[in-house]
């Protein structure tokens, strides 16, 4: 292990895929490390069995893996690796079931200390005492009452007891949090709570710090909701005679009405995101935000500039507004800045299937088009269907103000004709000039709106010579037209 001056961790249970709470928790970590040239670790605590959910650690790792939040050391994976093909990974996380042995050391250090004991109570009569808490209107705590009555047959060896961390009755337990200040908790509200289960598991409060001291870390950059078992940590930390590391409490994620996130705001697994068609930067961007702020106006910023800007002191105390819009906006200005090859690799997954058999130079007129337009790359499907697949639509569509039908139709064989003598790869401009100039003083709409819904099928959508340009660029364009304004006539006929 190093001894870096900067050490810190992400520590999820595998109860789910990471979300975006996680994905920040993990982000200001990364962040932290990198910008005082110290460690990231990735501990996955899953010492409770039955949360775990299949599958959760794998995206876990794959999910800060897309985003380039590498972690800098683990177990080393040697031959596994190489068996199961992740490519040229060094080390896994830390799995926290994969240490049981270091646990059980210690809760003997705390056991020999008096800093924890022995419980052999039913579960009956702790239901029984929470149950006259809940009468009283007061939290459950446990009355200590193993560690006035030690069992008879405590050394048996059988695993029929939980052991417990002996909490001082009386005194304070204090903290420094980087965020939120000073914190100062009396002992007497804190419960003796279960160290290590009656399965012989230990639980998530005292893996945690067992681990955090073992791993040298100096920093623990997590969620506000853990600033409620700190003060338990602290006594551990003060049972074993450890220093006690930095706490950095991150503040809670709200909605748009400033209530709890929930899943409907889009609290939902990053991945779900990613699929969407949010480019992994701009959702980190968007991360960054949440609770964090440079102090400047700039918005926009990489991961390499993330970690040079970054600085606990900038870490805020209020709930994080998750605005949807926002990661919207920042999606669209990431979608700008792409060439028109890189974005056209990325939409393909999100076009219709059709679109696989149209050449590169008119995939990238169609993302030319809707560039300035999209906000999540899965939007570009239905917006350009139309494209590929003959539309469909209602004939009454092609109507315009008061335009007769057969004006409509004569305004649509002219275009057709138009169109039929245009040389290929007529740009939009030249496109334009030629239809305005044979429009003259008429009405613009009485050509453009039959042709647009022609051509498009939709009430809205780019403009005809957009669209046109885009044909024009393929082998069978003028066909494609043509046909498609035969049958807009012909739907005219009808009316
Ligand atoms: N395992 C805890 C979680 O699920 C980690 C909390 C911590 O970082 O200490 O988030």
């Amino acid at each position: 292990m190093s001894n870096k001056q900067t050490r810190v961790r992400f520590a999820p249970s595998p109860t789910g895929f990471l979300h975006v709470g996680g994905l920040r928790t993990a982000l200001f970590n990364f962040l932290w490390a990198k910008k005082n040239k110290g460690d990231f670790i990735l501990r996955i605590e899953d010492t409770d069995r039955a949360r775990e959910i299949a599958g959760a650690t794998e995206n876990i790792v794959a999910t800060l893996k897309h985003f380039k939040l590498d972690f800098d050391e683990g177990p080393n994976l040697g031959d596994r690796n190489q068996e199961s093909g992740v490519g040229k990974d060094k080390y896994g996380p830390f799995v926290q079931s994969q240490r049981l042995d270091i646990y059980n050391k210690h809760i003997q250090i705390l056991l020999d200390k008096g800093a924890a004991y022995k419980c052999y109570c039913t579960a009956e009569r702790i239901d029984e005492l929470k149950k006259q808490a809940d009468a009283s209107k007061v939290p459950f705590k446990y009355d200590k009452f193993c560690l006035k009555n030690p069992d008879p047959s405590a050394g048996s060896g059988s695993h029929n007891f939980v052991i417990r961390q002996n909490i001082p009755e009386q005194g304070t337990v204090e903290f420094e949090d980087e965020v939120y200040g000073r914190i100062r908790v009396e002992n007497r509200t804190l419960d003796d709570g279960v160290l290590i289960k009656s399965d012989g598991w230990p639980v998530y409060n005292f893996a945690n710090v067992v681990d955090d001291h073992h791993m040298a870390i100096t920093h623990v950059i997590r969620g506000e909701e853990f600033i409620a078992s700190t003060p338990k940590h602290i006594h551990l930390y003060e049972a074993f005679g450890w220093p006690v590391p930095k706490f950095v409490h991150l503040p809670l994620l709200l909605s748009r009405e400033r209530k709890k996130l929930s899943k409907r705001d889009g609290d939902v697994a990053v991945k779900e995101y990613l699929d969407k068609g949010y480019l992994p930067e701009a959702l980190l961007n968007f991360v960054a935000f949440l609770g964090w702020n440079p102090k400047t106006e700039k918005e926009i910023f990489s991961l390499d500039e993330l970690i040079a800007e970054f600085d606990l002191k900038k870490i805020n105390r209020a709930g994080a507004v998750f605005d949807p819009d926002k990661l919207d906006w920042f999606n669209a200005q990431y979608l700008r800045n792409k060439t028109t090859a890189e974005l056209v690799e990325l939409v393909r997954p999100y076009l219709p299937v059709a679109a696989g058999e149209y050449p590169q130079e008119f995939l990238a007129k169609i993302v030319e088009i809707e560039r300035e337009r999209l906000k999540k790359l899965s939007e570009i499907g239905e917006r350009t269907s139309y494209f590929f697949i003959e539309p469909q639509y209602d004939g009454e569509l092609l109507k315009w103000k008061n335009a007769s039908a057969d004006e409509l139709k004569s305004s649509l064989t002219a275009a057709k004709t138009m169109i039929s003598n245009f040389k290929s790869l007529i740009s939009e401009t030249e496109i334009e000039d030629n239809f305005l100039k044979r429009i003259g003083d008429a009405d613009k709409g009485t050509m453009l709106w039959p042709l647009r819904v022609a051509l498009s099928g939709l009430k809205a959508s780019p403009g005809p010579f957009e669209i046109i340009e885009a044909f024009m660029s393929l082998p069978k364009g003028k066909e494609i037209m043509a046909k498609r304004i035969d049958l807009a006539l012909e739907k005219l006929a009808k009316l």
